[in-house]
């Protein structure tokens, strides 16, 4: 007869499962920083259903997700959760959240469909579910494309942090034997990502020969796909921040890295019409690109550029992948307004793919690797159970190590688990010596976005201001056949910053003060004075009525990158509204 409860580390007899567990919960009324959030609680054992499996944890691994379970933002998983299943939709009644969604453990009790593992099996879970009754699923679409997927213990509860983790029978995979329980919890989402991203895409999947540009070669993704490219036979390039990483993406089998800092051409594209900014960013993006062949000792460019930084780094990604070649993207750790250069992609006809975790059957080929002995699982740093709280505070605080982490749960010791030769030798690199992590994730790998059909009202927050009671009224216009010169003198006579250019009574677009300087390059002055406004004007003036809420007509220029909208009443010219305006209004009213 089993015990109601089992101390932390004292494993309860093969296939005898408590009614009770220690966990590290998070609750809704104590979201905040991780010390805060995580408390340890003795909670009810979960049943497993017909095709879920109960494991008993030895060590879980750490991802950056939890961090964003405790605070309750962007998305609170457990309301979220809780009113799914009230809907009765695809939810769960806790009002608790286990995080944690790598691990490593044994199997315990097993749900009556469950065919792949049996009691005592010693197993690795990946962190993808979904309802095998879904018609998509069942009819062998992609679970990854199934409206039911769901990462397991971030968007679905009893992750890794408790003694028993409840998953899907499916999410279970074999332990590989010549590894610690702490190795063998660190590496499956990572190296699973990285496996759908290098091998998950038709034509442009990794194959021999194949150069893969790999961003963060170093960090979590990265390490993975450095090995699972090598593997394949694959000319690996890794980019790092510093030297001092360079050694240890070589032994992971980089042909070779390149030093991020030594360049400054990042961020968002220079507007296409901006020339001379334009041409710098050519030279910078160029010079990263030879550096790429000084790695290669040939000009190849990359077939796969493997992307996961986003916001800052996706031009670079863009222009330097081969014609025919693919960017695969699965995160923007720097921001989600990545620009583009169509004319790339459409002359050299690249692919710019979106990726997210992996199905059952590649997160399995993807452990193959690691149960032959051919995937380091970069295990950085290995914490205990009672740590669980500050690992997560470290990533909060952004002073975690690079590389994958893992805390015991129920292993007693570190180093334990390992039970079997490794099949191959692999260097086993170590990260530099104090190595931290210097750049912060913005947002969860995960979150629930909007489509077609409503789910929920959405609330718009609007204090109901019009643009009519801030606009200036009266239009300072030119016509078309102005010279540049004399919209020069308008817009200093009048101290304004655009030049509305009417035809016919319509405004026919505006010239403004980036106009003009743009108007100069790679002309004289002389030049330039002497250009028509309608040759150097923004045509199609974007244009608000009088009566547009001022929160629309914000997001209007927001959205263009623009200061200010010429106002429309009758659908004629009557004024201007400036972000100068809003900002009278918003902060000094
Ligand atoms: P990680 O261990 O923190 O590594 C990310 C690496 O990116 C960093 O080590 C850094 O390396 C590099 N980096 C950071 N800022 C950069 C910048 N401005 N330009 C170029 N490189 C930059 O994180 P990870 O585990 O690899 O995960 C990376 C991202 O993928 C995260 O946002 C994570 O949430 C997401 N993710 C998504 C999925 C999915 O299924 N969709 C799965 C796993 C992870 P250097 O400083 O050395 O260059």
């Amino acid at each position: 007869m089993a015990k109601e409860l089992y101390e932390l580390g004292e494993m309860p007899p093969l296939g005898e499962v408590p009614d009770k567990m220690h966990a590290w919960l998070i609750r809704p009324e104590r979201f905040g920083p991780p010390l805060q959030a995580f408390q340890k609680e003795v909670v009810e054992v979960p049943e497993p259903a017909d095709d879920e499996v109960l494991v008993y944890v030895m060590a879980a691994g750490i991802n950056y997700n939890n961090v964003w379970a405790a605070l309750g933002v962007p998305v609170d998983v457990i309301g979220a959760r809780n009113k799914a299943y009230a809907k009765g939709e695809l939810g769960e009644p806790e009002p608790f959240h286990i995080g944690g969604s790598d691990a490593s453990g044994i199997v315990y009790k097993v749900g009556k469909d469950v065919t792949n593992v049996k009691v005592g099996d010693e197993v690795v879970m990946h962190c993808g579910r979904w309802d095998r009754n879904d018609p998509w699923v069942k009819n062998g679409g992609d679970p990854m494309y199934s409206s039911t997927y769901r990462i397991w213990a971030y968007e679905a509860n009893w992750g890794s942090f408790a003694q028993f983790a409840k998953v899907q029978g499916q999410q279970c995979m074999p332990k590989p034997k010549h590894m610690t329980w702490e190795e063998a919890a660190a590496y499956t989402l990572v190296g699973a990502t990285a496996w759908r991203m290098l091998h998950g895409w038709g034509v442009n999947s990794v194959k021999e020969g194949d150069v893969v540009l790999i961003w963060g070669g170093a960090g979590g993704l990265g390490s993975m796909a450095i090995q699972i490219a090598k593997e394949a036979g694959a000319i690996p390039v890794a980019v790092v921040s510093g030297e001092d990483k360079f050694d240890y993406c070589i032994k992971l089998g980089a042909k070779g890295c390149i030093d991020r800092r030594d360049f400054d051409h990042w961020g968002m594209l220079p507007h296409w019409k901006d020339t001379a900014g334009y041409a710098t960013w050519l030279k910078g993006v160029r010079k990263f690109g030879s550096a790429i062949w000084d790695v290669l000792g040939e000009k190849r460019a990359p077939n796969i550029v493997f992307e996961h930084p986003g916001e800052t780094t996706i031009p670079t990604s863009i222009f330097v992948c081969d014609t025919g070649g693919m960017v695969v993207v699965c995160a923007g750790t720097t921001g989600y307004n990545a620009t583009v250069d169509l004319r790339y992609l459409w002359m050299r006809q690249k692919r710019l793919q979106g990726s997210h975790f992996a199905n059952d059957v590649q997160a399995n080929e993807m452990n193959d690797l690691a149960l032959r002995g051919r995937l380091d699982p970069c295990l950085s740093q290995a914490f205990s159970y009672d740590e669980i709280p500050h690992v997560h505070q470290l990533m909060y605080e952004n002073k975690h190590p690079h590389g994958n982490m893992a805390v015991l749960v129920g292993a007693t010791e570190f180093g334990l688990g390992a039970s079997a030769e490794p099949p191959a030798a692999l260097p086993q690199p170590k990260l530099p010596e104090g190595d931290v992590h210097t750049t912060p994730h913005p947002y969860p790998m995960s979150e629930p976005l909007p489509g077609i059909a409503a789910t929920e009202e959405i609330t718009i927050y609007d204090d109901g201001t019009l643009v009519d009671a801030l606009m200036h009224r009266g239009v300072i216009g030119c016509a078309p056949d102005d010279t540049v010169a004399r919209v020069a003198e308008i817009m200093i006579d009048e101290d304004i910053h655009a030049v509305v250019v009417m035809d016919g009574g319509q405004a026919v677009g505006v010239v403004s003060q980036t106009d003009m300087v743009l108007a100069r390059q790679g002309r004289t002055r002389e030049q330039a004075q002497a250009m028509p406004a309608r040759d150097i004007m923004t045509p199609g003036c974007v244009t608000c009525e009088a009566g547009t809420l001022l929160s629309e007509a914000v997001s209007m220029m927001t959205g263009r990158r623009m200061h200010r909208l010429v106002v429309t009443e009758n659908d004629q010219p009557v004024g201007v509204i400036s972000m100068t305006d809003v900002v009278r209004k918003l902060i000094l009213e």
